[in-house]
């Protein structure tokens, strides 16, 4: 059983021909080994920080750069780290391993300085989340790594910017808070063609839904915060290397003193085993509810990558294997106080960061205030929402109810 089309819009890829079993088979299944679980389901929690040995030959013999798989010592992770890494890696076809990390922004870092050193340049997306904007213009920059922002559209063009020092390419696919699709198989050729690295921030997706690593990425980059968690409840990052990639990601993470806790691990694991399903129904609403606020004349735009109306979406429609819960609106005119009437009243929407969790979120965005390499102009407010497991119907309503707050006070 190949993955089946989830979006009604446009092309999918209906099956992937090799695929043994399928992904909800996948999720269940991945990284659960007998000598971990011990007749338990999901490999349980193996606190620690000191490992015994039985003598000093055998401590001897377990240290290592490669301990996964291996006690030695709690910062090199125990089975609870071990059984969710191998799984995310499971869901990567062609990949060799994954390192997991306390949060999405600390796998960004590490992965990034796991390549690059000073004098090089990074060419970074302009749609990029935020905070890997800061890391670039901050700690990098400091470092003595020049940072080029590129058009989110730019696709095959992109070889144009590759120079001499350009050390890696950094993709996000769709963008951050407007959700362009970039053309990952395009940027990867060209990057390939000059030995440059390429990594992909694929959050938005998860590999349910976009598989980096087949698609010739060397580094592929969750915030498992958002779907893999599901519960917006721990924070968690992963970072999946293709093959021959991992190991120096492994030793600049050690370096790093990177470990994700064993009880997050845990809770990773245990939002994995529904990720699918969860992402079907995200799916589903979010899209509904994104063509029902095409037709209301209250909202200019929908940027949502699965419309035809997103930048990008023929790339979606080619690449990915449906969608998620994420997307954002433009308003028809108004100002900070009628956007804000909108979000303030919503009964089954929560106003707060992050998402992929069960709940819906509404958060106003401004991604003007961050773009340096283009410049749209969306001319009106824009809302982000992130649609959660509620029932569509109940979520529809209480947008309604706030487009009319909206258009009380734009008037
Ligand atoms: C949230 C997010 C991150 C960072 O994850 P944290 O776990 O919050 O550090 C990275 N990339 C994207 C696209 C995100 O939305």
């Amino acid at each position: 059983m190949g993955r089946h089309p989830r979006c009604a819009e446009g092309d999918r890829p209906v099956s992937d021909g090799h695929d043994k079993i399928g992904d909800a088979t996948r999720v269940v299944a991945a990284g659960r080994r007998a000598e971990w679980t011990a007749g338990v389901v999901n490999t349980p929690v193996w606190r620690a920080s000191t490992i015994l040995y039985d003598n000093v030959a055998e401590l001897r013999a377990r240290a290592g750069r490669d301990t996964h798989h291996r006690l030695f010592y709690g910062r090199r992770g125990t089975p609870t780290q071990w059984s969710l890494a191998d799984a995310l890696t499971e869901l990567e076809p062609g990949a060799e391993a994954t390192f997991l990390y306390p949060s999405g922004v600390a796998a960004i870092a590490a992965a990034l300085l796991s390549i690059l050193s000073p004098g090089d340049e990074l060419l970074l997306v302009d749609s990029t989340y935020d905070p890997t904007r800061s890391l670039a213009n901050g700690l990098l920059k400091r470092l003595g790594i020049t940072t080029r922002y590129y058009d989110p559209l730019i696709g095959a063009g992109i070889a144009d910017l590759i120079g001499e020092r350009t050390k890696a390419i950094f993709m996000e696919s769709p963008g951050s808070l407007t959700f362009e699709v970039q053309d990952v198989p395009a940027i990867v050729a060209a990057a390939k063609a000059h030995g440059v690295v390429t990594l992909l921030d694929n959050t938005w997706a998860t590999p349910l839904n976009f598989r980096a690593i087949e698609r010739g990425v060397d580094y592929t980059i969750l915030a498992c915060t958002k779907y893999v968690v599901g519960h917006s409840d721990v924070m968690l990052g992963s970072v999946t290397a293709a093959a021959g990639r991992f190991a120096k990601l492994r030793d600049t993470s050690h370096q790093l003193g990177q470990i994700a806790s064993p009880d997050d691990a845990w809770l990773g694991s245990r939002g994995l085993r529904t990720m699918q399903l969860r992402l079907e129904r995200h799916e589903q609403s979010a899209l509904a509810i994104a063509r029902w606020l095409e037709t209301r004349p209250e909202v200019a735009r929908v940027l949502h990558p699965a419309l035809p109306s997103c930048p990008g979406h023929d790339l979606f429609a080619r690449d990915f294997a449906g969608a998620s819960g994420l997307f954002s609106f433009v308003l028809q005119g108004g100002g900070e106080a009628a956007r804000a009437a909108l979000i303030d009243g919503l009964d089954h929407f929560g106003i707060g960061y992050s998402w992929g969790g069960f709940e819906s979120l509404a958060i106003p965005v401004d991604p003007e205030k961050y773009r340096t390499a283009t410049k749209p102009d969306f001319a009106g407010p824009i809302v982000r929402l992130q649609i959660g497991l509620e029932d569509v119907n109940d979520l529809i309503a209480d947008l309604e109810r706030g487009l009319a707050r909206f258009s009380a006070v734009r008037g």
